[in-house]
Formats: C-alpha cells, structure tokens, sequence
C-alpha cells in the first residue's frame, strides 16, 4: 500500500483542469507529475515495490497515458510491454472489443501476436485514471481474448463517485493508487 507520506506527494503533483474536455469534466493532468522528477520516481518506485515479485511475463499499457507508467515500469521490471490501442492504430493483424460510451460506442484493439505465441502469459494492465471502467474492462476482455490471462489492472487515479472499479473486479484483482472523491 501507499503510505501517506508518497499518497501526498503523487496526488500534489496531478493537476486539475476544469471543463476540459467539454463543461462538468474536471481533468486529472498527469503532465504535471511526469515533469516533476522526483514525484514521478516517487509513483515509479512504489510501482515497482509492488510488482517485482509477481509472476508476470508482459505489461500492457492503455492508449495513450497508460503506455508512459506502462513502458516505464516494464523496463524497471524487465518485461516486454504491449500496447492496447484505439481502433486503426496498430498496423499488424489485431483481436478488437468494443465498449459503449455515453453516446455511441468506441474499439480497442491489440495485435494477434502481442504477446509473442506465450498461451496463458501472465500480464498486468495500466491506466493512469478510471472512471466508468468501459475502458478497461474492454481492454482486460482483449487480453483475455489474446490468450493472455490479465492478473491485475492498475490505475493512478480512480474517481470513486462513477464505481468503475466494480466492473473490473468480476475480471481481475483491481489496484487503484489513489481514490479521488
Ligand atoms: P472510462 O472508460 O470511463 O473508465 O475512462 C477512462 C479513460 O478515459 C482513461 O484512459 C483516462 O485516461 C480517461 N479519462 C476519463 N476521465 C478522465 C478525467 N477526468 N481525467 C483524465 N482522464 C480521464
């Protein structure tokens, strides 16, 4: 778990927007912690306490703030990182599922071979932030679709009054860093 002390100094370091994208959103900005070198080290660290002794054989990142925590902490880890990506992105052969929005509907996609013909292959997912869950819960399905099985989803950030959190966990174990009311 966090202690309090890093809880402060990660939570300091996110910026909030308000009305961005569109009136009523408030913004978790995450550029503010990746420019800060030592909160970022901070987060990295703890991130890294944490998964250096679980069995895993991939990281997968979600488009686009995932890929940033996501490759970095393979790299700590030394393990291959897979991008799960918005629809038309990858330029490979690709597994989609498709999630509903508030209006409409969106795709991700990950390539057929993300994770190099390794059936069962053990992998962790990461976001910087949840909120509905539509997102995440599509991409742990592609995972899973991909022959992978997902053991975790990570987020930084997760917004506690929209429970996306509970759409995740019938799937997989759910870690969020920080819950924001
Ligand atoms: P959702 O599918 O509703 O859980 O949305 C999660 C995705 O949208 C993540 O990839 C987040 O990066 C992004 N997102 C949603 N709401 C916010 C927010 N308030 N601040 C920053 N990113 C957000």
């Amino acid at each position: 778990m966090l202690n309090s002390e890093d809880r402060q100094i990660i939570t300091n370091a996110i910026r909030d927007i308000k009305d961005f994208p569109e009136p009523g959103i408030v913004f978790k900005d995450i550029t503010t912690l990746l420019n800060h070198a030592d909160a970022y080290a901070t987060l990295m660290t703890h991130l890294h306490e944490r998964y250096r002794d679980y069995p895993l054989d991939f990281i997968a990142g979600i488009d686009a703030r995932g890929f940033i925590f996501g490759s970095a902490l393979a790299q700590m880890l030394h393990l291959g990182f897979v991008p799960i990506r918005k629809k038309g992105k990858l330029p490979h052969h690709t597994v989609s599922e498709s999630y509903d929005l508030e209006y409409g509907s969106d795709e991700v996609e990950i390539h057929v071979d993300a994770f190099r013909g390794k059936h069962d292959a053990k992998v962790l997912l990461i976001d910087d932030l949840i909120a509905t869950g539509g997102t995440a819960e599509a991409a742990v399905k592609l995972i899973n679709k991909s022959h992978g099985e997902c053991v975790e989803a990570c987020f930084i950030l997760g917004l506690n009054f929209l429970d996306g959190e509970k759409k995740i966990q019938p799937l997989t174990n759910v870690y969020t860093l920080i819950g924001v009311d």
